[in-house]
C-alpha cells in the first residue's frame, strides 16, 4: 500500500499537504491493478478552493492582454515539449494506446493555440457619433470563477476544450478531473505554473460528488462547464442553472455513420473500424452505429470483419491498436450489452468477450465486438455502450437512415460515406446533430469551430471552444459615453434619443 502513488489538489500553486478524509483507487487497467489513491475533496476544501480562485481572479483580470498572452504562449510551449510526460500518465491510468494519448493532447493543444489570440477574440466594437457627441462601445469582461467538470475518457483533452480561454479571457479556473485518472491535469497544473500563471487562477480538486454538488451550490462559482454521461449533464444543467450559474453540460452519444450504395465500400470500412474501435470505443465521437443502405450491406460488413481480425488488442504502451477499458466495472457493463444484444436477436457476427489479448491476464479487457442485424427497438441500439461494439443496422433507402438518426435521443456527431455531392449536401441540411462528417468519421471540428452536440448530447445554448467558447467565458456590457463639452446642459427628462 505504501508504494502507491498519491494524487492529491493543486491548489494556489501547490499541492494539497493534509491527508484526506476519503480516497478512491486508480487502477491501470491494463494491468488490473491500483496503481494509486486520489484524494477526494471535502466541502470545507472546495470553500477554500473558490476562496483562493477569487481572490487571484481579482488581479489576473487586470493583468494586460499582452501578459496573459506572454504566459498562453509560454504554456503553449511547455505542452508541446512535454506532451509525451502526459500521453503516458493517460495512457497508464485510461488504458488506451500511447499514439493515441498523443493524439488527444496535441487536438487539445490546438484549444490553447487558438486562445494564444485573445486579444483579438475579446475585440469589441465602437460605434463614434451614435448620437450627438456620444460614442456607443462593446466590451467583454471575465465572469470570475469558472469550474470545469470532466470525464474520464479524454482527461487531458477535454478540460482543455475549456481552460485555456477561460484564463486567457481573464477568469480563474477549479477543475475537478474524473477520479479514474486523475493525473494528467496535475502534470497541466505544474505547466501553467511554470509558464508564470499566478498562483490561484489554475485550481484542481479531485474528487466525487461531494466535490461537485459543492461547485454546484457555491455562490462563488460563476459558471460550470460539464463533458460526462447524459443523466449527470442533466442534472449538472439543471441544478447549475438553478444556483443562478451559466452552464455548458455535454453529454452521451450515439453517433451514426449512414453508407450510401455509391460509397467507396473500402475507405467506409476502414472508417468504420477507425471510429468504432479506436481507444477501444471510449469515445463521445465513435461511430457504434453504421447505417447501411442496401444492398451494400453483406459486402460492407465483410470488409469490416476482415480488418477487425487484423485488430492487436493489448497493453498501449506495447504494439496494440486498442487497450482495454477503463474499469473491470465498465468493461463488465458494456459486455453485458454484448449479452443482450444476443439475447434481443442481433447477429453477432465477432464475439469479443474473451479476446486474445498482449498484456496482463487481469487487464480489463474486451475485444472488438459487430453486430448485424440490429434493430432500433434492441437495447444495444437505444443506448450509449461506450465501448469496442458496433451495430450494423440494415435500411432500404437515405430517407429511411435518415429518419433513423433524427429519432435517437442523442445528436451528437455523425457522418455520411457517399460519392454523391448532392446526397451529402442533402444530409447536412436535413440531419438533426450537431457535428456532421462527409466521407471523415470523427468529425471533431478544429479549435476556431465549436464542439457540442445537439439533443440529449448538450443541455444549455453554449458549445466547447472556438467563438461560441470565448462567449461563454465572458460577459457583454456596452457602455454609451459623452466627454462634456459645451454645448451640453439643460433639463429634459424624456427618454433619451440618438440625435
Ligand atoms: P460520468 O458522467 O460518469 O462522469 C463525468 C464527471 O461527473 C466526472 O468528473 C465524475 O466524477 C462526475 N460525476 C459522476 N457521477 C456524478 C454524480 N452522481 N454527481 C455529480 N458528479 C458526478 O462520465 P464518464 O463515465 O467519466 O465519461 C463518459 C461519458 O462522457 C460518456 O457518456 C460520454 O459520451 C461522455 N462524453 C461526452 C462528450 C461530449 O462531448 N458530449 C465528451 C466526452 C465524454
Amino acid at each position: 500500500m505504501s508504494e502507491l502513488k498519491r494524487i492529491t489538489h493543486f491548489i494556489n500553486g501547490e499541492y494539497w499537504n493534509q491527508p484526506a478524509q476519503s480516497t478512491g483507487d486508480v487502477y491501470n487497467p491494463a494491468l488490473g491493478q491500483v496503481i494509486g489513491k486520489v484524494d477526494f475533496a471535502t466541502v470545507e476544501l472546495v470553500n477554500h478552493a473558490v476562496e483562493v480562485a477569487t481572490n487571484a481572479q481579482l488581479e489576473w483580470r487586470n493583468s494586460s492582454l499582452a501578459k496573459r498572452t506572454q504566459v498562453l504562449f509560454a504554456f503553449r510551449e511547455i505542452l508541446n515539449s512535454r506532451k509525451e510526460e502526459i500521453a503516458k500518465l493517460i495512457t497508464a491510468e485510461h488504458g488506451k494506446v500511447l499514439s493515441d494519448a498523443l493524439g488527444e493532447v496535441t487536438r487539445g493543444q490546438e484549444v490553447v493555440e487558438f486562445a494564444c489570440g485573445i486579444p483579438h477574440l475579446l475585440k469589441g466594437s465602437y460605434s463614434e457619433g451614435a448620437s450627438t457627441s456620444i460614442d456607443v462601445y462593446s466590451i467583454r469582461q471575465p465572469l470570475g470563477v469558472c469550474a470545469i467538470i470532466s470525464p474520464f475518457n479524454f482527461p487531458a483533452m477535454v478540460p482543455m476544450w475549456f481552460f485555456p480561454i477561460a484564463i486567457a479571457a481573464g477568469n480563474s479556473v477549479i477543475i475537478k478531473p474524473s477520479e479514474k485518472d486523475p493525473s494528467a491535469i496535475n502534470l497541466i497544473a505544474e505547466f501553467w505554473k511554470a509558464a508564470g500563471l499566478p498562483d490561484g487562477v489554475f485550481n484542481v480538486v479531485h474528487g466525487d460528488k461531494v466535490a461537485v454538488d459543492r461547485l454546484l451550490e457555491h455562490p462563488g462559482v460563476s459558471s460550470i462547464s460539464f463533458v460526462g454521461s447524459t443523466p449527470i449533464a442533466r442534472y449538472i444543467y439543471e441544478n447549475g442553472t438553478k444556483n443562478g450559474k451559466r452552464v455548458q453540460a455535454l453529454g452521451g452519444a450515439k453517433n451514426h455513420m449512414l453508407v450510401l450504395p455509391d460509397a467507396d465500400l473500402d475507405l467506409a470500412a476502414d472508417a468504420a473500424v477507425n471510429a468504432g474501435f479506436g481507444s477501444a470505443g471510449e469515445r463521445c465521437m465513435a461511430i457504434s452505429a453504421l447505417v447501411a443502405v442496401e444492398p451494400i450491406a453483406d459486402a460492407l460488413i465483410a470488409k469490416i470483419a476482415e480488418r477487425m481480425s487484423g485488430l492487436k488488442t493489448g497493453d498501449g504502451t506495447a504494439e496494440s491498436d486498442m487497450g482495454p477499458l477503463v474499469t473491470a466495472v465498465h468493461r463488465d457493463k458494456v459486455a453485458s450489452f454484448v449479452d443482450a444484444g444476443v439475447r434481443e436477436g442481433a447477429k453477432l457476427v465477432v464475439d469479443g468477450r474473451n479476446p486474445k489479448v498482449n498484456g496482463a491476464a487481469e487487464g480489463f479487457w474486451l475485444g472488438p465486438t459487430l453486430f448485424d442485424q440490429v434493430t432500433p427497438a434492441m437495447s444495444i441500439y437505444q443506448e450509449e455502450i461506450f465501448g469496442p461494439v458496433l451495430s450494423v443496422l440494415r435500411v432500404k433507402s437515405y430517407e429511411e437512415g435518415l429518419a433513423l438518426i433524427n429519432r435517437h435521443q442523442y445528436g451528437n456527431g455523425t457522418a455520411i460515406f457517399t460519392n454523391d455531392g448532392g446526397a451529402a449536401r442533402k444530409f447536412q441540411n436535413e440531419v438533426l446533430v450537431g457535428m456532421v462528417g462527409i466521407n471523415v468519421p470523427i468529425p471533431v471540428p478544429t479549435a476556431y469551430y465549436s464542439f457540442g452536440g445537439w439533443k440529449n448530447s448538450l443541455f444549455g445554448d453554449t458549445h466547447a471552444h472556438g467563438t461560441e467558447g470565448v462567449h461563454f467565458f465572458t460577459r457583454g456590457k456596452v457602455v454609451t459615453s459623452r466627454w462634456l463639452d459645451p454645448s451640453h446642459g439643460g433639463i429634459n427628462l424624456g427618454f433619451p434619443q440618438n440625435r
